[in-house]
């Protein structure tokens, strides 16, 4: 066999020696709290719909509106004749929302940090990152010829000595980024101390990169630097439609130049499609839904609290959390998948983290509550991840 296909087999079979090869559920139904996968009905515990929009009849006729308005494709990239009046429109109503001068819309959060990163960062510049910061980021920073730096989990005074670091090697600008919500751990970053800290130096800017905050911190769910009341102090926010929106995209939020500037630089925005108009118009609906009513935000948390309390009441650790994202520690990277194994067996689906995504034996299901689970659905979540954990040693 060639080498070429022989290194793939070979990592495949890796996998599924070590039961980290990802058997990848398949959905029938649409995304929720109850979803269909092989004609039988699960309890979803593993989405990131937080707010339930991905099924909400409001938000599908948003997308059949301006599906039918402007059509299924744009054609071109949103440069050359891609933009259409609901790309606009919805970048306004993003940057309303938000707080900020003005949005750029692209098609992932991924893409939002392929788009910043490498585009406003030069060889004189200095990244300095969180080193739990999502993979996302981290690939934008790759792309970027900026002097690299790694500081510990959310440590101030590493942030610090990392900033001094820079100082004496870089002649450019320093570019601190970090995630909003960590989504493995579900802790938050301290943005009013990252903040208080960069506002110390000229020219140390900040990234926030709020796709587990949006829909879930702030007032009405605008996210984490409006939950910290730093509005106009983040010169840099990024910001995905895939989470709490229940939609699919993503968008760079900041200053009207920095707006501009990418709208002429940002590879991803210059040479792949914008997002269609289906997605403007669910989104607005989105927007425009969370801006009338917080009752969804307040529901989720009633709901992660709860969760929360029950599985800590039963003797399950629940991790550093401080946001919805429950993690639920079950040790060896094996009991991760037998535990997610035995809770599907029970039609109740959750997500197993392990090793490298988390340091080695601290293996973990992760849950994500959501407003639209029922009372019911998380006593029976808490009352079968407890028989599980019982059946395995855990508790
Ligand atoms: C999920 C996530 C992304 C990716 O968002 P997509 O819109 O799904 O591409 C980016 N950054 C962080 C921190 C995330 O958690």
């Amino acid at each position: 066999m060639s080498k070429l296909w022989k290194r793939m087999e070979d990592e495949l079979n890796t996998r599924h020696e070590s039961k980290t090869y990802n058997n990848i559920k398949i959905l029938e139904s649409p995304q929720g709290a109850h979803i269909k996968v092989n004609s039988q009905d699960y309890l979803n515990m593993c989405s990131n719909n937080y707010l339930g929009f991905a099924n909400d009849k409001d938000v599908i006729k948003g997308g059949q509106d301006y599906l039918e308005k402007y059509g299924a494709g744009s054609g071109a990239v949103r440069s050359i004749a891609g933009s259409q009046t609901c790309h606009l429109e919805f970048e306004q109503a993003l940057a309303k929302f938000k707080g900020v001068e003005d949005v750029i819309l692209v098609q992932s959060g991924f893409q939002a940090n392929t788009a910043l990163i490498p585009t406003i960062t030069t060889e004189d510049d200095a990244i300095i990152s969180d080193e739990l910061n999502h993979a996302s980021i981290i690939d934008g920073v790759r792309l970027s010829k900026a002097k690299k730096y790694v500081y510990k989990h959310i440590d101030i005074n590493d942030l610090q000595k990392q900033i001094e670091k820079a100082k004496q090697e870089v002649s450019g600008f320093i570019l601190i980024i970090t995630d909003g919500v960590f989504s493995m751990d579900g802790d938050i970053a301290p943005l009013d101390e990252i903040v208080k800290l960069k506002n110390k130096y000229e020219d140390v800017y900040l990234t926030v990169d709020d796709a587990h905050g949006e829909g879930v911190f702030g007032s009405h769910g605008r996210g984490l630097v409006n939950h910290f009341k730093l509005e106009g102090e983040v010169e840099f926010e990024i910001g995905t439609l895939s989470k709490a929106f229940g939609i699919a995209g993503g968008f760079i939020g900041g200053k009207k130049v920095l707006i501009d500037y990418l709208k002429q630089k940002a590879r991803p925005f210059l040479f792949s499609t914008g997002i269609d108009s289906a997605m403007c118009g669910a989104g607005l609906a989105v927007v425009d839904k969370m801006s009338k009513s917080d009752d969804r935000v307040k529901k989720l948390w009633e709901n992660a609290h709860y969760l929360q309390e029950q599985l800590q009441a039963k003797g399950l650790n629940t991790w550093k959390t401080a946001s919805p994202i429950t993690p639920v520690i079950v040790g060896e990277e094996s009991m991760a998948t037998d535990m997610t194994k035995m809770l599907f067996e029970e039609n109740i689906l959750v997500s197993p983290i392990m090793y490298p995504t988390v340091a080695k034996g601290l293996a973990r299901i992760r849950l994500m509550p959501s407003a639209t689970h029922s009372k019911e659905d998380l006593d029976l979540a808490i009352s079968k991840i407890e028989k599980c954990a019982k059946e395995l040693g855990i508790i």
